[in-house]
């Protein structure tokens, strides 16, 4: 008998808002790039498709080309032309898309945040969904993120599996259930779906509000597996707390939601090999790492010699948002300080009012010897924090996986988190006897209040100064824990292979 021929992996095609390093704001650009990546290593095809925003960082892009294609797609019932460009990112084929829309959806100097949001995303999905039907892509798999790709479930299977693009399951990743993507419900026509026969409590008619649409909805009830980034959080959103009016359609929809813990990807987060820090080291050699913390007092104005030069540090790098715990954040300024330490904020808000209370805190630490605010995004600033912190501070309200706890272990930098969603799964306090000993790394608070982030913080710094030995200890065995991708990846390929079993021969 002649077997069909198969390929030996699956080929998987992600349509997203986010990738690391071109276009990333937070946490889903991360995974992006280090899930794909860690797939196309065991073998799978991976290619992602974007919106070709004007303020990506094109240096990272290599041989970026126009297709020689012309992409019409549907938008408020008319038709428009699309340019579609290639290139490589991280070693990953990506696809993006240029619309030739009057509204200049992706010419906005930022990648979120514009008013019309809802529809400059609808009109990525609709043509993204055009590009892998016109260009006879068969992808097993369609893996969408968050609200702003959540439509291309429906739209799969309203629009394209009866045009003939019938050979993919669909996986649906929620980074955070906060961010929804609900609208008056007439918007999701523009898209080309029907409000109609959408807007029905089973369907995509939001939980709270009944006159809207909501995204994210359709992201969960039309993909065949739906993950979010822990197992912790997985089960805070099946509760009301956490689910953001989502719980009960979770609920309905749990055999196939998932969490699965993300990595952080081992090429870019390793302290041995960092082109971005002063001084490279690693968990055999961490003498490396006091002299990025030398170095980045100095360069930051930051007292460095004499007593100054035993001070532990203290990082943070957040979005500013109320889920970042913002009021425990400031705190924890001030408690360093009280505690004789020094503290590193990298941070910045789209909340203005957030935005300016940081900068006010900021101007009243402008010149001082021990604390530093620097508030904007900065990549490369980041790691040189992660590499010379001696303690991380992350005290999230809540925090669906949360990757800056992983990636300062990487570089030693002992953290100091509240227990919630990811955290929880990443990190085991060092004090907390149901903790095997190999796995404590760092310290764990519960509540969100000052009192309790002191019995986090206050251990961190106390036992800095007086246990230097086991420090160092600590320190290397945090470094040496696996946060990588493998595992994880393993995991999405088991349920990718689930649902593509369930239904392919
Ligand atoms: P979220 O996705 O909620 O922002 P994560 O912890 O999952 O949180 O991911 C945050 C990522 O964004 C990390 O890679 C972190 O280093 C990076 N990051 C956050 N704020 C900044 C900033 N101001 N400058 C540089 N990198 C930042």
């Amino acid at each position: 008998l002649i077997q069909p021929k198969r390929r030996p992996g699956i080929y998987v095609i992600h349509i997203a808002a986010e990738m690391a390093p071109v276009a990333k704001v937070g946490g889903l650009g991360d995974v992006l790039t280090g899930l794909s990546r860690s797939l196309q290593r065991k073998g799978h095809l991976v290619e992602a498709i974007l919106p070709k925003y004007d303020c990506m960082d094109y240096s990272r892009i290599v041989n970026l080309k126009e297709l020689d294609l012309e992409l019409h797609s549907t938008f408020d019932g008319q038709i428009h032309k699309n340019k579609v460009w290639c290139g490589i990112v991280e070693g990953l084929p990506v696809y993006f898309i240029e619309p030739l829309h009057p509204a200049k959806f992706f010419w906005r100097g930022q990648f979120y945040s514009e008013p019309d949001d809802f529809r400059r995303f609808t009109y990525f999905c609709r043509a993204a969904m055009e590009f892998i039907l016109q260009s006879g892509k068969r992808p097993d798999i369609i893996h969408s993120h968050d609200w702003q790709t959540a439509v291309v479930a429906p739209l799969y299977w309203d629009i394209y599996v009866p045009l003939g693009l019938d050979s993919a399951r669909l996986a649906f990743t929620c980074h955070n259930f906060e961010y929804q993507g609900a609208e008056n419900s007439g918007a999701i026509a523009a898209c080309g779906l029907s409000a109609r026969d959408l807007m029905r409590p089973d369907r995509m008619q939001d939980n709270s509000f009944h006159n809207k649409i909501n995204l994210l909805k359709g992201g969960i009830v039309f993909s065949n597996v739906v993950t979010t980034v822990s197992p912790t959080y997985a089960q805070e959103v099946l509760r009301p707390e956490g689910g953001k009016g989502l719980h009960g359609t979770l609920g309905v929809h749990s055999k196939k939601f998932f969490g699965v813990l993300n990595g952080i990807d081992e090429e870019v987060w390793d302290p041995s090999t960092d082109v971005l820090l002063d001084y490279q080291y690693s968990a055999e050699d961490i003498d490396g790492k006091f002299i990025n913390k030398q170095k980045l007092r100095e360069r930051l104005g930051l007292a460095s010699q004499g007593d100054d030069e035993k001070r532990p540090l203290v990082g943070c790098v957040t979005r500013l948002v109320p889920q970042k715990g913002v009021h425990l954040i400031r705190h924890s300024i001030y408690r360093t300080l009280e505690k004789g330490g020094q503290f590193i904020l990298l941070g910045s808000s789209p909340v203005p009012q957030i935005q300016h209370e940081f900068e006010d805190i900021a101007r009243q630490f402008e010149k001082h010897p021990q604390i530093r605010l620097v508030l904007k995004y900065d990549e490369a600033l980041s790691h040189s924090i992660y590499a010379a912190s001696d303690i991380f501070v992350i005290p999230s309200i809540f925090e669906p996986c949360g990757l800056t706890q992983m990636i300062s272990m990487r570089y030693g930098t002992i953290p100091v988190v509240r227990r919630t969603g990811g955290l929880a799964d990443s990190v085991f306090d060092v004090d907390d006897e149901r903790n095997p000993e190999e796995k404590k790394n760092g310290f764990v608070f519960d509540d969100p209040n000052e009192g309790s982030l002191n019995w986090g913080l206050d251990r961190a710094l106390d036992y800095y100064t007086q246990r230097p030995e086991w420090w160092q200890d600590l320190v290397k065995k945090a470094m040496l824990m696996d946060f990588t991708w493998d595992a994880s990846a393993d995991q999405y390929v088991e349920l990718y292979k689930q649902v593509l079993s369930k239904t392919k021969v």
